[in-house]
């Protein structure tokens, strides 16, 4: 019989994080001040994040140390699985080899969790006693909320008001674990009263969730803010999952020619790609494909210009250099929620600058499609957000199909879709659409773009 499943010894787990800035060949274009447009000195980032994180943000060395205390927590879940998809390799008919890291298996079901502990365990270190974040469908919220009880840090969470009404199972776990979580806009900050006195029915958006997190970090000492993606140091952290699956690999004796995941604001597939993108620069794998895949109806890395622009919708966010659909975008109501983002981590950005990787955009049908088929050869039913990579996989060893190759495919399993059944089921039953490309939506916002010299 062949393996099926690939799982690193507890004791062999990865104890270093990778830092893909070691290795850049240009490095990357500076934040910018979001009023003065300066570039950003650590000090303008203090009152948000703890000094590490800060130092982590910028830092130039190769690798850095995991916490034990965070490897401790690590190990509840950790190391994740490598699966060879044998059953869905048939079902294709391809020559290729399909492996997937599955990251479902955290307790809150997806990749997130690998930061969240991480920066909750540095602020606790830095004597913060209360951490706020935005969250839109619940994920990061309940990664955040997961982490903080972990490590006995407070956390609260303004959530989407119409997720929060609509879709209560992930705020049902943030309360599990003793997070408090409330739907913005809330009274409790001046951007969530100012937006309820102008519209009392306001449903929320994740730009607002943002303003009202952060202005309750910035007017308390005890209390900090937390992103939970798009960050360098969050990309970093996330590079404990490449690094466990190249090490499997590499006992087994194999390489991907081409590694896929699904980018939202790039964490997932960073983490997997990033230790892999090495060999590439270092003439090791020179010929390794890397392919971002996005919704059509979100197309930042595939239509979107390259230039500043502020990380959220108020204008408070450090302006980062990324490609960008303008911070005002407000994408279609795709339900891969967690792909929605108008801007794309910095990192990601740069090597698609270099060409080191390559982007594709897929419309929505064609994922649940692909989900459909890949919970019926592997069982395993994945969040629509990574839909979209199962979707590229199968693309690409169909093509392995016509030409023969076996090439070796890796692809990202971010987390499981079990909290966004009525997603399938909409899908199911013939009731999802596809959306155009929001072209003038695009051209409306792009005009906002802050004005920069870069
Ligand atoms: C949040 C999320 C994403 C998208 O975020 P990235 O930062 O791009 O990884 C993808 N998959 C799942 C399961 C998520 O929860």
């Amino acid at each position: 019989m062949d393996t099926t499943k690939y799982t690193l010894d507890e004791k062999k787990m990865p104890k270093q994080w990778y830092n893909i800035q070691a290795d850049l060949p240009e490095p990357l274009p500076p934040y910018l001040h979001p009023m003065t447009k300066e570039p950003l000195g650590p000090q303008d980032l203090a009152p948000l994040f703890p000094m590490e994180l800060i130092k982590q943000e910028v830092s130039q060395d190769r690798y850095i140390d995991i916490p034990d205390e965070v490897l401790d927590v690590y190990r509840m879940w950790r190391p994740t699985t490598l699966y060879r998809a044998h059953r869905l390799e048939k079902a294709l008919d391809t020559p290729a080899k399909i492996y997937y890291k599955y990251e479902g298996t955290s307790p809150p079901g997806s990749h997130k969790p690998n930061t969240a502990v991480a920066q909750v365990y540095y602020n606790k270190q830095e004597g913060i006693k209360r951490i706020t974040t935005e969250t839109g469908a619940g994920q990061w919220g309940s990664a955040l909320a997961f982490a903080g009880m972990c490590f006995g840090v407070e956390i609260k969470v303004f959530m989407v008001k119409v997720s929060y009404f609509q879709k209560p199972y992930r705020r049902i776990m943030m309360q599990t674990w003793g997070a408090n979580c409330i739907p913005s806009p809330s009274e409790e900050t001046k951007s969530g009263r100012d937006m309820l006195a102008k519209d009392p029915d306001c449903p929320g958006s994740l730009g607002l969730a943002i303003s009202e997190a952060v202005e309750e970090a910035m007017s308390r000492e005890d209390t900090k803010y937390s992103l939970g993606s798009v960050l360098n140091h969050v990309l970093m952290h996330q590079t404990i999952v490449g690094l466990e699956a190249k090490q499997v690999l590499e006992d087994i004796g194999d390489y991907p020619d081409i590694v896929i995941g699904c980018v939202g604001g790039g964490s997932n597939f960073a983490g997997i790609f990033l230790p892999f993108l090495k060999d590439k620069i270092d003439g090791k794998k020179p010929d390794l494909r890397i392919i971002n895949v996005e919704p059509f109806s979100c197309p930042t890395l595939t239509k979107g210009p390259y230039a500043y622009d502020y990380g959220d919708v108020a204008g408070l966010a450090p302006i980062a250099k990324m490609f960008t659909l303008g911070h005002g975008f407000i994408p279609p109501p795709v339900h891969a929620g967690g792909l929605r983002y108008h801007g794309m981590a910095p990192i990601i950005c740069h090597l698609l600058k270099l060409k080191l990787v390559e982007a594709r955009a897929v419309h929505q049908l064609a994922t649940f499609e692909a989900g459909v088929q890949f919970a019926r050869s592997e069982g395993i039913i994945c969040a629509p957000e990574t839909d979209h990579a199962v979707r590229v996989t199968i693309d690409e060893a169909l093509k392995c199909k016509e030409t023969g190759e076996k090439k070796v495919i890796l692809f990202n399993n971010s987390g499981h879709g079990h909290f966004d059944m009525a997603a399938y089921d909409a899908y199911l039953a013939g009731k999802l659409q596809d959306y155009e490309y929001p072209k003038e939506k695009i051209e409306e916002a792009l005009k906002d773009l802050p004005k920069t010299e870069g």
